[in-house]
Order: C-alpha cells, then sequence, then structure tokens
C-alpha cells in the first residue's frame, strides 16, 4: 500500500537481471517512466520513489534471489512513504499473483508482453492503493514501439523479434516470451538509421532465433536481406547480431555477412553440447556435424571470423562420452571464447523432470575440463593476432583494470576485447589538449603485442584516433533516445546511468 509523493519528480532505479533481451527491455522501462515525468535516481541512491525488478527466470535460485532483494527492501519501503516496487520480467510472467502473496509490499508485477503498461499500473496501484497484478498471454504492441532510453551512446540493441517456435528441453523462453513475432524490416531500419543519426555506430539486432526472421511474414531470406539493407545504412559502421540457430542458418546469411562490409565477422552460434545424443534429447534439432559444417562455411568465407558459443555441461543423461564429444567439437570450432554453463534444473522446462540429472560433482569437474579446453583454444587463436592491426571501438566499463595500467579497453570488429596504451595524452583527464583525448565511442587503430585468453592488449602507441559523433557525445555525457513511434528523430537525453549488468542465459 503507498501514499502520495512528495513533491517534485518521483525517481526510479531499474534493477536488471538475466540475458540482453531484458537489458534491452529495461531500456525501453526507462524509456517509459521518463516519458511518464519519473527521473533516473542516482546509482548509489537505494531509496528512490519506485524499484522496478526485470527478472530473469532461467536460474534454478533465480526466485530465491528475488524473494531475497524484496525481503531487503520491505523495512526501506516502509520508512519511505509512497515508496513503489514493481516486479516484472520472466519470472514475473511465470509466479504472476504468486508475487504479491509471497511479498505483499510489491506494488505491481508486469510482463513480458506489457511493459508498456507500467506506468498505468504504478499510477493506479497508488490511486487504489492496492496491488495491481497485470499479465498478458501474447504481445499486445512489439516492444520496440515503447520509448527507450538507450545506455550506450556508441552501440545500440535492435529488436527483430520476439519469442520462439522452437521447444528446447532447458528452456523457459517458449513458455513465459512466446512465439515467434517477426517485427517488419521498414521498422527494424527505421530504428536503425535513428539511433544513427544520434552517433550511434554499431547495432546488434537481437532476437531468440535471427536465422528464422521472416517466418512469420513468408521469407525464409529475410534475415540475409536484411544484413545486407544494414549495409546501405551510411554511418553505420558495425552490424553484429544474437543469437543464430544452427538448425535455421543458411547459406545466404553467411554471403551476407562476407558481401556487406559493416556486417563484423564475427559469429555467436550457440553449440550447447557436441553429442548428437544430448542434442536429441535437448530437443535442437541439428547435429554436431551440421554445426562444424556452417563453421567451414563461414570460416572458408570469412578467414578472420571470431566464433564464440554456449555449452551446457552436465545436461540429464550426459555421459563420459558424451562429454568428450562436446571437448571434440570444441577443439575443432576453435572457438574465440564459450559462455560454458553448468547444467542447473529450470522449474517449468522438460529437462527439471527427466532421469539421469548428474551429481553436481561429476558437472563441477567436467565443467572445469571444458573451461580449460575452451581456453586452450581461444588463447591458441588470439596468439595469432600478435603483430596484427586492429580497429578498436572504444568502450565504457569493459577494462576493470584500467586505471591501473593506464590503457584504455574496447571491441575489435571481431567482438574481441583489446585493451590499449593511449599513449601521452590519450586519456580524458590527461595532461595536454582535450581535442587528443580517446572517448568512449571513438575509433583507434592499434597494433596487438599480447594475447590472453580472454582479452588481447595493445601496448604500443596507437596508430590512428578518429574522433566520432558517438564520442562527443559520451564526452558530453548525452544518451539517444528512440521515442516508440519510429517516424521523427530521436531526442538527446540526460546522463547514462552504468550499463545495467548482463549475464549469458544460455538460452539458445
Ligand atoms: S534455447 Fe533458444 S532456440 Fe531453444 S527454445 Fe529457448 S529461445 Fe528457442
Amino acid at each position: 500500500m503507498t501514499t502520495a509523493a512528495a513533491s517534485g519528480p518521483r525517481t526510479y532505479q531499474v534493477r536488471t537481471y538475466g540475458c540482453q533481451m531484458n537489458v534491452h527491455d529495461s531500456e525501453r522501462i526507462s524509456g517509459l517512466l521518463e516519458r511518464a515525468g519519473y527521473v533516473r535516481a542516482a546509482e548509489a541512491d537505494d531509496n528512490p520513489d519506485v524499484m522496478v525488478f526485470n527478472t530473469c527466470a532461467v536460474r534454478e535460485n533465480a526466485d530465491n534471489r528475488l524473494y531475497g532483494n524484496l525481503g531487503h527492501l520491505r523495512p526501506v519501503k516502509a520508512r519511505h512513504p509512497g515508496m513503489q516496487i514493481a516486479v516484472g520480467g520472466c519470472l514475473a510472467q511465470k509466479d504472476r499473483g504468486d508475487i504479491v502473496r509471497r511479498a505483499p509490499w510489491v506494488d505491481v508485477v508486469f510482463g513480458t508482453h506489457n511493459i508498456g503498461s507500467l506506468p498505468v499500473l504504478l499510477e493506479r496501484a497508488r490511486h487504489n492503493a492496492a496491488a495491481e497484478v497485470e499479465i498478458l498471454e501474447s504481445l499486445d504492441v512489439f516492444p520496440s514501439t515503447l520509448p527507450t532510453r538507450r545506455e550506450s551512446t556508441y552501440a545500440g540493441w535492435v529488436s527483430i523479434s520476439v519469442g520462439c517456435n522452437n521447444t528446447c528441453t532447458f528452456c523457459i523462453v517458449p513458455s513465459l516470451r512466446g512465439k515467434e513475432k517477426d517485427r517488419r524490416p521498414g521498422d527494424i531500419l527505421s530504428e536503425v538509421r535513428a539511433l544513427v543519426d544520434e552517433g550511434v555506430l554499431e547495432v546488434t539486432l537481437l532476437g531468440q532465433n535471427v536465422n528464422s526472421y521472416g517466418v512469420e511474414f513468408g521469407d525464409r531470406l529475410a534475415f540475409g536481406k536484411l544484413l545486407r539493407a544494414c549495409g546501405d545504412i551510411e554511418g553505420l559502421e558495425r552490424v553484429r547480431f544474437t543469437s543464430p540457430h544452427p538448425k535455421d542458418f543458411t547459406d545466404d546469411v553467411i554471403a551476407a555477412m562476407a558481401e556487406t562490409p559493416n556486417v563484423c565477422h564475427s559469429l555467436h552460434m550457440p553449440l550447447q553440447s557436441g553429442s548428437d545424443d544430448v542434442l536429441r534429447a535437448m530437443r535442437r534439432s541439428y547435429r554436431a556435424e551440421r554445426y562444424l559444417g556452417i563453421i567451414d562455411k563461414v570460416r572458408a568465407a570469412m578467414p578472420d571470423a571470431a566464433i564464440t558459443t554456449d555449452i551446457i555441461v552436465g545436461f540429464p543423461g550426459e555421459t563420459e562420452a558424451d562429454f568428450e564429444r562436446t571437448l571434440d567439437v570444441a577443439r575443432e570450432a576453435r572457438f574465440s571464447s564459450a559462455f560454458t554453463f553448468q547444467y542447473s534444473k529450470r522449474p517449468g522446462t522438460p529437462a527439471a523432470t527427466m532421469d539421469g540429472q548428474l551429481p553436481k560433482q561429476v558437472v563441477q569437474e567436467r565443467y572445469e575440463r571444458l573451461i580449460a579446453c575452451v581456453e586452450e583454444t581461444s588463447w591458441a587463436e588470439n596468439r595469432k593476432l600478435v603483430g596484427e592491426t586492429v580497429e578498436v571501438l572504444v568502450a565504457v566499463g569493459e577494462g576493470r583494470k584500467d586505471e591501473r595500467t593506464g590503457r584504455m579497453s574496447g571491441r575489435a570488429r571481431d567482438g574481441r576485447l583489446v585493451h590499449f596504451a593511449t599513449g601521452a595524452g590519450g586519456r580524458p583527464g590527461d595532461a595536454g589538449p582535450p581535442a587528443g583525448h580517446i572517448r568512449p565511442g571513438d575509433i583507434v587503430h592499434t597494433a596487438i603485442t599480447y594475447a590472453a585468453p580472454h582479452h588481447l592488449n595493445a601496448d604500443g602507441e596507437p596508430l590512428s584516433h578518429r574522433r566520432t559523433r558517438a564520442g562527443d557525445a559520451a564526452e558530453a555525457g548525452r544518451v539517444p533516445r528512440t521515442p516508440g513511434v519510429l517516424l521523427g528523430l530521436p531526442t538527446i537525453g540526460a546522463p547514462a546511468a552504468p550499463p545495467a549488468p548482463t549475464t549469458g542465459c544460455a538460452a539458445h
């Protein structure tokens, strides 16, 4: 139950758990709340007027974490009249009214299909002094029609589809995010252009299965065409996408990647297991041979491609021989990095009730062997780049040790993390003319001097530095906003808080 707010605009904070979908949804939640007149509370302020949890349901202990956080907020709310707590995302879609039964101090529960209702639900809960729970079974509007407060000046997510038509047995996405809904290509390209007009240099096209994009409007080649159309957008320097699905991956996409200059030669393609028996139990309808065949074709067309993946270890019924097959495929695929996950039961998924659940120590031991195997390959792949010149898009928050080492960090075109020396006067705040400072969003060319399994270092003077409009915006503390209606230009807004945390959810 809440009371009227004190004077002045109400403040909000969004806490995000889970995958990129959730991170992007949180950008929309922020955009919606700001359009409704809320202002973002400072990061350190743990006492905002509205606290939104954007939850994830893929981890076994996701609900413990949520209810733990809600429990901590209960006394905070008691001391702060007018404070409201909202819970959205996959766990809200799953648990619905149970959330307010277990935590009656929660004001609003909203699902993955009705993010746009959040401001109205908050208002209604305040007016009625009662909790509002609203969960829809399917999308009312495509989420990209909602206003979005972007977290980055130089890179943006653009949704091409939501939901998934597959039924992988470890995954909760189909039951919580519904069937695949594809967005029209014209709308997607308008959003990309709007971001580029704001100075954004890189977009990541986002869908649970980008390779089935177009299934809804009957064009199996729609994704390749979309990549090529992105190639015509002037000022767009890098195009990425996540995630492809080996089952639906077609050769025209490889050709589009190779022939469209701004599409990056990086591919994050979830493997999940190298054993055909385990893939069958996961209900993933490709086999290891097909997976490796796609990689061969990608490397034939783009020898410089960096290939990354997701792998689950310890799926129910996985034998030592199955696991060794995963190691074989990982070695053969030469991944430049892999997100590795220990299988854990996700309530509501078919795999959670399968026979053959493995003891924790078996899963742990295999997991450690897999990490060692992947690191060996990724380190060998990275060492091939020593002495090469790479183009780095300078990033925020990618180099935890940068302060200590005096470097800055960013991503190469192939997605690799590069920590680079800036040369005298190169870092913002260094003595010397500010025009020489390298800002997040700028582009630097530099030569790789050292390779580690998870990153590259470049310790010579940068070979070139290009100031960009994204760098200007970062320096001025501005972030792009897309307005939701895709006509007209987005406006520039207030300084951004640091990006929301993100973890892989292995859901592809
Ligand atoms: S793992 Fe990916 S492809 Fe499989 S059901 Fe989940 S979202 Fe769809």
